[in-house]
């Protein structure tokens, strides 16, 4: 299973950590973090991958894959794998931001923010399946987070 800090294999996941990817140390994300040895051919290279309970990236290569355009990436936060909670389209959208009376692309700029996607998304971008928004929601802090791709 691919995530946003690297491939998931069974032996990655009975020692609890993620395979690992190059971060910049000046700007580490908030979770538990293992640093690789530096690779003397590519100093300039900071691997690291995330740790956590063994038996949370086992569930984690359990779980069906969710359909993308360019490949799944499985986001974490509070240190644990994050439960996927679908594709953003028009029919999705009450389901993430459950508010009444707002024009629906209101509702989809303000959950555009809060997820910070940085570029301008429409439904029609989403139904008509030219960007796929795939949303996942924290097991502990219940916030929501997202990747964006592209046809
Ligand atoms: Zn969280």
């Amino acid at each position: 299973m691919n995530t946003e800090y690297g491939m998931v294999r069974p032996e990655d996941a009975r020692t609890g950590m993620t395979h690992g990817v190059p971060l910049d140390p000046e700007k580490l994300p908030d979770l538990p973090l293992v640093a690789h040895p530096l690779d003397p051919a590519f100093p300039d290279e900071h691997w690291y991958s995330v740790k956590c309970a063994p038996q949370d990236l086992e569930e984690l290569i359990r779980t069906p894959k969710y359909h993308t355009w360019q490949g799944e990436q499985w986001l974490f936060c509070c240190g644990r794998p994050a439960v996927f909670a679908g594709t953003l389209n028009s029919l999705s959208l009450a389901k993430f931001v459950p508010q009444i009376g707002a024009p629906p692309q209101d509702i989809l700029d303000g959950l555009a923010s809060q997820l910070g996607i940085q570029l301008p998304i429409s439904l029609q971008d989403l139904d008509g399946g030219s960007v796929g928004v795939y949303v996942f929601r924290c097991q502990e802090c219940q916030g929501l987070l997202s990747h964006v791709d592209y046809d």
